[in-house]
């Protein structure tokens, strides 16, 4: 946007805003509306709302003459909302006296609304009525309706004359300072310079009345040569700040705005205040003792934290596995475990089969199967020897004496990953540097998991815990690891081959997956997905559009986070079969937590995961209720995934029907 056309001028390396006498009205931008002005003279618009000429309406109509205002006169409320709609006067005075003309209260809020949409915003409005003097009757109602101001019948020409003045000096100034306010800012979003108010001379007004607008010029004191310090650049980098703005701009509405107003914009602002604005809030506990214990139990760091009984964890030193000279490649694989990975680009292939056929270590396996089908040692520049060390080097660092967080739920997650990859409209998003991000980071994803919870861990005061300060602890261990892991050993070392730059990005992209598993923001990812891919790409239809949406940098992103986590826990869209079995799996882990948190008296993260009466249907439920159900609607409305949503509509079932027969177990017992 040309700056110079909306009274900006670009000289000498510095953006002036110059205030122009007489007002400028200037659109910068589609929603800011700027409008800069000194105090004098008088040069406002006034719409005057009376159903008859009589004395009252003629005052007006003088004192505006003497005020230098531009006056207009409408007579019933549809010709002054059309009259207003055009002209979007600075005071409108609406005649009250007598209720049978119209309703002068619902026409005062009809016109704040067309000024809320046409300036985006609730500003500063002047908005008087006329009445007979009842002094006994409260303003509240008028008030409420949105009214500035009370005036007292009094057709006295000098009366309307200080009425107008008085009202332009309070309510239409104000409104100006806050759009001078708007003016600033919008310059300053478009300029990499410092900004000078000047009036129409090219002085600088320090002094003049605009309080706001002072209050900024004070922030760059001195020669305009100074005026390129960083002190300059670290305040409008603070001003830039879009929450700052948006704070700012409700703080001045709300001074204003009738009294319902200002109270839902105290409630707006409170959040908006928070930092977490895509996460609902966990405040109110859930009725059910299940949800209870896996939101407490999954989202938080351990806030029932304990002191002492350090929880000694288990692998300090990477794991060097002895076999890592073991020749294997693609082609050395045995008969009958690569039988068992022959349908693995099916949702229906069974991990555990493989599991049993490669004695437990099916990443290194199934690794080698899927990134050789996405080219993942072409794109690297790797050998293949390197590929299988590395993933024999990540497979040994996962704990097999875990139930649950053991290699085969990183080989199942990296199977959901390849997978999704293939879906249409995610391969339309990503690019090959992503798909390779993608399958790194799900293999990697849970490297050296103990068994327990991030809750656990800081309530333990664990090594970890401390040394990532209870936050995302485990996520936080598991990307460290994997690219000490990497990096430790040319003979391991996937990345040795990569150009510096293009290494960074996807050592960036990795990273930013595994934290993404992290479920403290589960819900923060999902809504972040909603909003920002899911919601337009429901709005639009042209290709052009869509493409845009897919493939911004932002939203590939989003998109690889959201697909990392549906990977992660899409096991309760598997077939009946393996659902049950993950189920069976991931209770067993936190079975074996409560057991060791009641042994060493810590605080029992999840108390309904306690073996002797975990109802593990409700569980399931609780999970799929909570966690799964929007998450998989979401992905599913973008992916296009009907199996996995069959499959998870029968399995809830299933939890469903045990549970009404009030059974705790994974399976009813045989007939
Ligand atoms: P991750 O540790 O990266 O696997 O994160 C996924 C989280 O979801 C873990 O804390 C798991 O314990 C939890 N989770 C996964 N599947 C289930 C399930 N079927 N029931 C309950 N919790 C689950
Ligand atoms: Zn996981």
């Amino acid at each position: 946007m040309p700056l110079k056309s909306h009274g900006l001028t670009q000289a000498r390396g510095y953006v002036k805003v110059c205030c122009l006498v007489g007002g400028c009205m200037c659109t910068l931008s589609d929603c800011v509306r700027v409008c800069v002005r000194t105090v004098s003279p008088l040069t406002g618009t006034v719409l005057l709302v009376f159903a008859k000429e009589d004395s009252q309406n003629n005052g007006f109509c003088w004192a505006c003459e003497k005020a230098n205002f531009r006056c207009n006169v409408a007579r019933t409320p549809e010709a002054a909302l059309e009259c207003f709609k055009e002209k979007h006067h600075d005071l409108v005075i609406i005649d009250h006296r007598h209720s049978r003309y119209f309703d002068a209260e619902s026409l005062c809020r009809e016109v704040l609304l067309i000024h809320f949409y046409l300036n985006g915003f609730v500003d500063l409005f002047g908005v008087c009525c006329c009445r007979p003097d009842r002094e006994e009757a409260s303003v509240m109602p008028l008030i409420k309706s949105g009214f500035n101001r009370r005036y007292v019948e009094n057709a006295n020409m000098m009366a309307c004359y200080n009425e107008l003045l008085q009202l332009e000096r309070g309510e239409v100034l104000a409104q100006f300072k806050l759009r001078a306010c708007n003016a600033i800012f919008t310059a300053l979003e478009q300029s990499q310079e410092a900004i000078e108010i000047t009036n129409e001379d090219q002085v600088i007004q320090v002094g003049f009345n605009y309080s706001v607008v002072v209050e900024f010029v004070l922030m760059f004191p001195g020669s305009s040569q100074r005026r390129h310090s960083s002190m300059a650049r670290i305040h409008s980098m603070t001003i830039e700040a879009p929450i700052t703005k948006v704070i700012n701009i409700i703080n001045a509405a709300q001074e204003s705005s009738p009294m319902p107003v200002a109270e839902a914009l105290d409630r707006v602002l409170e959040i908006l205040r928070t930092t977490e604005l895509y996460s609902p809030q966990l405040g109110t506990k859930e009725e059910d003792p299940h949800t209870n214990d896996l939101v407490g139990g999954l989202m938080t760091d351990g806030l029932r934290r304990l002191s002492g009984n350090e929880y000694i964890f288990a692998a300090k030193q990477p794991h060097l596995p002895s076999h890592l000279a073991m020749p294997l490649s693609l082609n050395d694989i045995p008969p009958h475990v690569a039988q068992t990975m022959e349908n693995e680009d099916s949702w229906d292939f069974d991990i555990f089969n493989l599991e049993t056929a490669c004695l437990k270590r099916p990443l290194t396996y199934l690794g080698l199967k899927i990134f050789s089908r996405f080219g993942v040692c072409e794109f690297l520049s790797c050998p293949e020897a390197t590929l299988r060390s590395w993933l024999q080097g990540i497979e040994a660092n996962y704990h097999s004496t875990n139930s649950y967080h053991n290699s085969s739920h990183a080989a199942d997650v990296l199977h959901a990953t390849a997978y999704f990859l293939c879906k249409e409209r995610v391969k339309q998003s990503l690019e090959q540097i992503d798909e390779v991000a993608a399958l790194i980071a799900a293999t990697v994803h849970d490297v050296d998991h103990p068994g327990r919870t991030n809750s656990f861990l800081c309530n333990a005061g664990s090594e970890l815990a401390i040394l990532y300060n209870d936050t995302a602890v485990l996520e936080s261990h598991h990307a460290a690891l994997a690219f000490q892991i990497t990096t430790r050993d040319d003979k391991c070392n996937i990345f040795r081959n990569m150009e510096r730059n293009e290494y960074r990005t996807l050592r960036q992209a990795i990273i930013d997956m595994v934290l993404a598993t992290e479920m403290t923001k589960h819900f923060e990812h999902v809504n972040k997905f909603v909003n920002s891919i899911n919601k337009p790409l429901a709005g639009i239809g042209d290709e052009e559009s869509v493409k845009g949406i897919l493939t911004s940098p932002d939203n590939r992103i989003l998109v690889k986070r959201m697909l990392i986590k549906c990977a992660d826990i899409s096991n309760p869209c598997r077939p009946l079969e393996l659902c049950i079995e993950w189920a069976g799996r991931i209770s067993e882990e936190y079975f074996a937590q409560t057991d060791e948190e009641k042994r060493q008296s810590l605080p029992v993260v999840m108390p309904v995961f306690d073996r002797n009466t975990c109802s593990i249907p409700k569980s399931q439920i609780s999970f799929i209720d909570y966690f799964i159900t929007d998450m998989f609607d979401a992905w599913d409305a973008f992916a296009d995934l009907p199996n996995l949503m069959q499959h998870l509509d029968n399995n809830f079932k299933y939890w469903k029907g045990l549970d009404e027969r009030k059974l705790h177990s994974l399976r009813p017992p045989p007939e």
